[in-house]
């Protein structure tokens, strides 16, 4: 039989799991396949860690300190376990995880469809298509910046930017900024700016204010230690309003003080509330920043006050207890800012991020273009999701977050390609809970 060329690049392979993304959640879905000795293949549209190679502003570092960083079966190893890896310090871990696990990674390998096939599905990707039993997405969950409809009504003379496309103060035009957002990306963003010589107003929503250290540790050691970020979806009351929750306001430094919101209007920034529309070259801000930054100071110490309570109960060495100012906002913020009066020159659209699944034909989405799963179970026999925000805890977004949650749903996906098709809670999903009642 004569087998054309344009046949042999439309069949790529056939395997039992085809993982679509080589970040850190894909590598680990590997490494546990390869644990089971099932078969499958990484399919990677750019290199290992792209999204740290092309995704992340320049003086970005990791907000989990070096100890924290762990995957299945790797951790951390270097000199300096309280430092924050830096974008190429980041690329080098995962890029070394990848060599420790011998992950069948096909890199600049894009994945265009996925759809169902007989009992399995049909991966296309531009290097041609792999037929396969079960589907693994670890395609991320900040492929794209969140932007909200307002932008449109922005004066197209002024500049706007996502933390995506952003990587250093010299893209952005002199003159005053407007960051919208202020969770983790923002408050950086805002203070890079602010350093760099901008005037800086920063609209805020919700938010969740956390300080760095607290009693003498990294508050990442009170979340680790009080089993906080343990916490598992199934227990959480309201789901769907938790995964919608902001990054809290952390930035990857050891200096002393908070990246809050006194530190930026401290340093010169002015606060607004949320913005709510542009109107002839008017920014409208609502009127609940004293609310929101009432509540995200009322948060903090309710999480402080239960690190308190876990302290009494167990041995650790820390300091005293001690609490932080409130947030400093006028007794009546501006409602409007003249874009062109305050000389605003750039919009940068902090406001969160979102998964694409423009490539997914199966359907498994809900109105809101929001993946139906169950704690990573896709509704589809034989699909699965890692990393989303609070997908099986409240960790599972995190880099040290995914060892538990793909170790479980690597389980699962072996019962089901052994012709069990178990759902959840038909199949062993590993020890229950071990958390305090904290609210973040
Ligand atoms: C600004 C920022 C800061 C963060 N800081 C921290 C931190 O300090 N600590 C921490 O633990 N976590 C942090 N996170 C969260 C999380 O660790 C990262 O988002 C991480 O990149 C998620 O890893 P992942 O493997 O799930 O997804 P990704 O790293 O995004 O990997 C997904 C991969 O899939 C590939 N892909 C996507 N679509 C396709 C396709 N159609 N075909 C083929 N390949 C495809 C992408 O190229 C990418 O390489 C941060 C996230 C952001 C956005």
């Amino acid at each position: 039989m004569i087998t054309r060329i344009s046949d042999r690049v439309r069949f790529a392979g056939t395997t039992d799991v085809v993982v679509i993304g080589a970040g850190h959640a894909g590598l680990a879905a590997s490494y546990f396949l390869n644990e089971q000795s099932i078969d499958h293949v990484v399919l990677e549209r750019g290199e290992v860690a792209n999204s740290w190679r092309n995704e992340r502003w320049d003086s970005l570092k990791l907000l989990t300190p070096n100890w924290q960083s762990r995957l299945p079966g790797f951790s951390y190893s270097g000199k300096d376990p309280h430092g924050f890896m830096s974008m190429p310090e980041v690329i080098e871990f995962i890029e070394g995880y990848a060599a420790f696990s011998g992950a069948p990674v096909r890199t600049r390998t894009t994945v265009t469809s996925v759809k169902s096939a007989g009992d399995g599905y049909c991966v296309v990707t531009d290097k041609g298509t792999w037929k396969t039993k079960a589907v693994v997405l670890a395609s991320g969950a900040c492929n794209t910046a969140s932007v909200p409809r307002v932008a449109e009504s922005v004066p197209s003379h002024i500049a706007q930017l996502t933390p995506q496309d952003y990587r250093n103060p010299s893209q952005v035009k002199d003159g005053g900024v407007l960051v919208v957002g202020a969770s983790a990306s923002g408050l950086q963003l805002a203070d890079e700016l602010q350093r760099a010589g901008h005037d800086v107003t920063i609209a805020v929503g919700e938010h969740v204010r956390i300080p760095r250290a607290y009693r003498g540790h990294d508050i990442q050691f009170w979340m680790d230690r009080t089993g906080i970020m343990n916490e598992r979806y199934d227990e959480i009351d309201d789901i769907v309003r938790a995964r919608g929750l902001p990054s809290p306001q952390l930035v990857g430094s050891n200096e002393p003080g908070l990246l809050d919101l006194n530190h930026l209007t401290g340093n010169g920034a002015k606060i607004a509330g949320r913005l709510m529309g542009v109107n002839s070259g008017v920014a409208q801000f609502s009127g609940s920043l004293r609310n929101v930054c009432a509540l995200a100071d009322l948060k903090m110490k309710r999480l402080l006050d239960g690190i308190d309570q876990w302290v009494l109960g167990h041995s650790v060495l820390c300091d005293a207890p001690r609490r932080f100012d409130a947030t400093q906002v006028d007794e009546s913020p501006a409602l409007t800012l003249n874009l062109d009066g305050e000389n605003i020159r750039t919009i940068i659209w902090a406001t969160g991020y979102r998964p694409d699944y423009s490539w997914l034909d199966v359907p498994v989405l809900d109105r809101k273009g929001r993946l139906r799963h169950d704690g990573g179970v896709v509704n589809a026999p034989g699909m699965y999701v890692l990393g989303l925000p609070m997908m099986r805890r409240r960790k599972s977004s995190y880099i040290h977050g995914i060892e538990d949650d793909a170790r479980e749903l690597m389980s699962h996906l072996a019962g089901y390609l052994h012709h069990s098709l178990p759902r959840e809670g038909q199949y062993e999903m590993g020890p229950g809970p071990s958390y305090v009642n904290v609210a973040v």
